[in-house]
């Protein structure tokens, strides 16, 4: 099954919880404009290349449409359009008044010059400015778009409309416009879903263990804030693999050695593990921040943390949540967990809008309230209906979007 129809499937299950109509879920679950073109960059050698560009513009009713920009080689239609309509229900969840979108070129920037990779980056607004604008559409980064990427289309655009307009763009560096906090807004804001659902189960951080796959942005962010609140970090991992020590890691000395030496794995006295290894050690909080589909049908039997923290888009499988589920284990899943990603973008599009400068306390005392009020509409409704929490995030935000889409 394509990702698409699974997420159609999500919707539906969580539509069915709402008692929406067939037409009203047809609706929800058909993207508002799918955009495709052929894109030709001038490669430094003078010749010229084409690549399949995308911008998929699911659902406005809340607000412009709020999605990033991705460049990978496996970019493709129904990867853009599932990740915009999970933008839209995110934005939702988190109650803020933006749409969903998102957006791709089929590219493998790895290959590429920064020369090369600028003038994509300017040809793909170019394809799409008409769709673009503060009020109409507004892109950021994602996998492998950076501010720097963010920077050139915000000028491009500029140079289109004949104005600077930074608001056309989040994610962007804070010299050009960016906001203070953005770089660690996603674990950040999982940290602050982690807290409240820890204190519902009455988990205390003395003593318990957390678990963090993925010390890359969000992940090592996450593991910093469990280990200044007390938690004791007990593995880690990277794409080479983890590291175990039942004594405790300290995050930054396992950053010092990952930066110099390019995997957790040169940490000297503790244990190596897979990363196989790594879902299944037995502790209170997993944090998946690293690839999707992490647990799945092969390892749920195995998963012995008590809630697992989703900061990596789709890191669960959904069709074993309800297994996750019935083994008492909470989900924290994606479209809450990682929402402040998108909260603190929300913000900077704000900022931009009204020419503010917020301060990086000002940026996390808004997020903090967001991501608490939130993570408790979520934790009412698993409760109200006895449903997994992610159908329970589905439900809070497709009632929104629905609302928006009735007035
Ligand atoms: P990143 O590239 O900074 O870090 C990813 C980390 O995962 C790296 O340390 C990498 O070595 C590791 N990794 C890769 N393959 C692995 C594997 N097989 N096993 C274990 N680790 C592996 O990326 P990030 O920005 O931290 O994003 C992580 C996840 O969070 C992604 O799924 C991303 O979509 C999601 N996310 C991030 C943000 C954000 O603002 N950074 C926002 C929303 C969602």
């Amino acid at each position: 099954m394509s990702n698409f129809s699974n997420t159609i499937k999500q919707v539906k299950a969580a539509s069915k919880v709402l008692g929406l109509k067939e037409a009203t879920i047809k609706k929800l679950t058909t993207p508002k404009r799918i955009l495709q073109k052929k894109i030709s960059v001038k490669l430094d050698n003078g010749q010229t290349q084409k690549f399949e560009a995308y911008r998929v513009q699911f659902n406005d009713a809340r607000g412009p449409f709020k999605g990033g920009i991705r460049f990978h080689p496996k970019a493709n239609i129904d990867e853009v359009k599932t990740l915009a309509l999970l933008m839209a229900i995110k934005c939702a969840v988190v109650n803020i008044p933006m749409g969903g979108s998102k957006g791709g070129v089929t590219f493998d920037p790895k290959k590429y010059s920064q020369t090369e990779i600028e003038r994509l980056s300017r040809e793909w607004v170019r394809a799409f400015r008409k769709y673009l604008g503060p009020k109409q559409d507004v892109p950021a980064p994602d996998v492998y778009t950076t501010p720097q990427i963010m920077s050139w289309m915000m000028d491009e655009y500029s140079k289109l409309v004949g104005k600077r307009t930074p608001a056309m763009i989040t994610g962007k560096p804070l010299a050009d416009g960016g906001s203070e906090g953005r770089d660690t807004a996603t674990g950040q804001g999982g940290f602050y879903i982690l807290r409240e659902a820890t204190r519902k189960l009455g988990l205390r951080p003395k003593g318990a263990t957390a678990v963090v796959q993925g010390f890359g942005n969000a992940g090592y962010h996450v593991a910093e804030l469990l280990h200044e609140a007390g938690y004791k970090l007990i593995a880690v991992s990277d794409s080479q693999g983890g590291i175990l020590n039942a004594t405790g890691l300290d995050p930054k000395k396992v950053m010092d050695v990952k930066e110099k030496q390019k995997s957790v794995q040169k940490v000297a006295g503790v244990k190596k593990i897979t990363n196989e290894q790594l879902l299944t050690t037995p502790c209170d909080i997993l944090v998946l921040a690293a690839l999707e589909n992490q647990i799945n049908k092969n390892n749920v039997g195995k998963v012995k943390a008590k809630i697992i923290l989703e900061l990596a888009n789709g890191g669960i499988d959904t069709t074993v949540d309800e297994d996750l589920h019935k083994k008492n284990i909470l989900v924290l899943p994606d479209v809450l967990a990682n929402a402040g990603g998108v909260t603190v973008s929300y913000f900077e599009w704000y900022q931009n809008i009204h020419n503010l400068h917020w301060t990086r306390k000002e940026v996390f005392v808004k997020l903090e309230k967001i991501m608490v009020d939130s993570f408790n509409q979520v934790w009412a409704l698993m409760k109200k209906h006895n449903i997994t929490s992610r159908r329970a995030a589905f439900v809070l935000g497709i009632e929104r979007i629905v609302k928006a889409m009735m007035k």
